[in-house]
């Protein structure tokens, strides 16, 4: 039976996790990103993700959930140069901040600040669902914690779902027209090409949902 809760040794777990699936799909992100952007998606996450990965292991391990989190937002957008470095930063920043205070991080608390993550982005970006970005496969991913918290299933299986939504949303914005960022200078042209930013996003709830796993099959949970 996995845990039914995240700690400071999970969340760590999931920027690490993170780290790694970006340095193995940085090429493919790159090529994303070379169809309808310029061809750094790839350089940008990895550089990002490395950094937070260095400055998390310098921790000390009285440092909370929450506190993992705003640390990693903040290596985000000192390190990546990028569109995604500051709507990362705000992603993980305000999810950290939203956990403050607690050590171990249920369902509801998980839902609750990623929720939180996600309208962050939201605002600073000015990105709504279908506009070809990063939020087409994060807001899947948030409904669909909120859908397993609202059924009572267990956290493996909500993470389970959350990362099947954010696939299924990346892979969703291949016909969808680009209406932010560098992809929306294309217009018409973007159509058919799947966002970079989303399919790294994918990349990031995957972390998640192995962070839990990873954990549990060394029963360190
Ligand atoms: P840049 O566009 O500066 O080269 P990246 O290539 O690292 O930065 O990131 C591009 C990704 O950022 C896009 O694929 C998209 O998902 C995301 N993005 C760009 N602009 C926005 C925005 N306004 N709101 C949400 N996501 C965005
Ligand atoms: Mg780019």
């Amino acid at each position: 039976m996995n845990p039914q809760t995240l700690n400071r040794q999970s969340m760590t777990h999931w920027v690490l996790s993170c780290a790694r699936l970006m340095r193995e799909n940085q090429a493919y992100l790159t090529h994303l990103d070379s169809a309808i952007g310029d061809a750094d998606h790839g350089a940008n996450m990895t550089r990002g993700f490395n950094a937070a990965e260095a400055k998390l292991l310098e921790l000390p391990p009285d440092t909370s959930p929450g506190e993992v989190l705003v640390l990693t937002g903040q290596t985000l957008v000192t390190s990546i140069g990028g569109a995604s470095g500051p709507l990362w930063g705000a992603v993980f920043r305000r999810t950290g901040k939203s956990l403050s205070g607690l050590l171990e991080v249920d369902l509801a608390a998980l839902e609750g600040a990623l929720d939180k993550g996600l309208v962050a982005v939201m605002e600073l970006g000015a990105a709504e669902p279908g506009d070809k970005t990063m939020v087409d496969a994060l807001s899947p991913a948030v409904d669909a914690l909120k859908a397993a918290l609202r059924a009572g299933v267990p956290l493996e299986e909500a993470l389970e779902k959350a990362q099947v939504a954010a696939l299924e949303g990346a892979q969703q914005t291949t016909p969808m027209l680009a209406r932010k960022g560098r992809a929306s200078y294309l217009g018409e042209r973007s159509v058919g090409h799947q966002d970079p930013g989303a399919a790294s996003t994918a990349l990031i709830i995957t972390a998640l949902n192995l962070s839990l796993r990873d954990l549990a099959l060394r029963g360190e949970g």
